[in-house]
């Protein structure tokens, strides 16, 4: 295994951006002896571009080489790892959202520096190990070194759209699930005295952290729509508990990804539960790409309301005291996507996803369906009729 011992560091800018990102580099040695050092510097297509082509002024000691990604996908991937093979080529820098995966695991490939500097906070990647990558028409999450550092620049998180903050509650909100299957895992296990299958095993400190990624955001939004309830002040740019959200997105979209590349080998197994498999499906069902915290939020609601359905003594109704309301009424006031049709998915995209998420669960780890069908009384089958019951029930579709 290739995975070199990263702590990712989070660097915040406190003026000037590039002087700073630089001044780091130099603290870092980066260009060592090389003649001239160069940092290769990918953006997305559009504002991401337009923001380093606005802030970026090209710089005496480094030569800096933008390469623009227009997929995450296996080709883009070939093409910046061509790039960044050359000798003078010292670290990789990335500017923006998901796209920059492409950058994460080409920097991986040829053993060099990635650094993140994130503009949006819609998922968790920020410091993780996983980078997730097209191939044809199947995604891949794929184990890479995490960022050497993530950058904290301020000014333009504040521009962040409130859609993605959402999406970021989305995405955290199937947190406690996942870490709930975790545990699950490890009492069924106990109870069987057969070995089940997941390569990692449950860790206390990585689920405590995001768990607590969740229930952080979910403080702040709790003040945030007290406020809407005695003023109307509604979930925008304009909210006076604005920049208090973003700190508080930032550090927990950073805490997870870090949780993740503690454990051994690397693992979103704390990060990703069933509504993340849910929201698998859903991408691989689904005729059009969705917000990837979208769909977990969604799904979320799904998978909290199974537990409060089939609760028993090991499935618990509120893993780590989360339950279905907490989740729903954060999503509600942000005003992200509470059902099949808000998320722009038709009925049966999310009967077939579901059936088919248990499916890939089967694959990946045990998991809340892996429960229900095998150790339930009485054991579910989960069909094409179970999913569109249970997501009706939801109030889903
Ligand atoms: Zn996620």
């Amino acid at each position: 295994m290739l995975e070199e011992e990263v702590e990712t560091k989070v660097v915040e800018i406190k003026e000037d951006l590039q002087k700073e990102i630089i001044g780091l580099f130099d603290q870092l040695d980066l260009a060592k002896s090389i003649s001239s050092p160069t940092i290769v510097v990918a953006t997305g297509p559009t504002e991401t571009k337009k923001f380093y082509e606005e802030v970026w002024k090209p710089d005496t000691k480094y030569k800096f080489e933008h390469f623009i990604v227009e997929r995450a996908d296996s080709s883009t991937v070939n093409r910046l790892v061509e790039i960044c093979q050359k000798d003078d080529v010292v670290g990789i820098l990335g500017i923006g959202g998901g796209k920059i995966d492409a950058a994460k695991y080409a920097a991986h490939i040829v053993h060099k520096s990635f650094f993140d500097l994130p503009t949006n906070l819609s998922s968790d990647w920020l410091a993780s190990p996983k980078s997730v990558v097209k191939d044809g028409a199947e995604f891949f999450s794929i184990n890479t070194t995490p960022p050497k550092i993530v950058f904290k620049y301020k000014p333009i998180l504040l521009r962040c759209p409130p859609r993605h903050i959402a999406a970021l509650y989305g995405d955290l909100s199937d947190k406690p699930n996942a870490c709930a299957d975790w545990l699950l895992r490890v009492f069924m296990e106990y109870k069987t005295g057969e070995k089940l299958k997941d390569e990692v095993y449950f860790d206390e400190v990585a689920s405590t952290i995001c768990v607590n990624a969740l229930k952080d955001v979910s403080n702040v939004v709790k003040k945030m729509q007290k406020i809407y309830d005695e003023t109307q002040i509604i979930f925008s740019h304009a909210h006076t508990l604005w920049p208090e959200i973003i700190d508080v997105a930032f550090n927990s979209a950073v805490t997870v990804g870090k949780a993740m590349s503690s454990l051994t080998p690397y693992s979103s197994r704390p990060a990703s539960g069933p509504a993340h498999l849910c929201a698998h499906a859903l991408d691989a069902k689904a005729p059009r790409p969705l917000i990837h915290g979208e769909g977990v939020g969604v799904m979320s609601i799904f998978t909290y309301n199974l537990r409060k359905k089939y609760a028993d003594d090991y499935l618990v109704e509120k893993p780590f005291g989360v339950g279905l309301e907490d989740i729903v009424l954060p999503l509600r006031y942000m005003r992200a996507p509470t059902d099949a049709k808000e998320l722009g998915v038709d009925d049966i995209t999310m009967i077939d996803s579901v059936v088919y998420a248990a499916e890939l669960g089967e694959k990946r780890w045990f998991n809340t369906f892996s429960y229900l069908k095998e150790f339930h009384k009485p054991p579910l089958i989960i069909d094409r009729r179970f999913a569109k019951d249970e997501l009706k029930e939801a109030g889903l579709i």
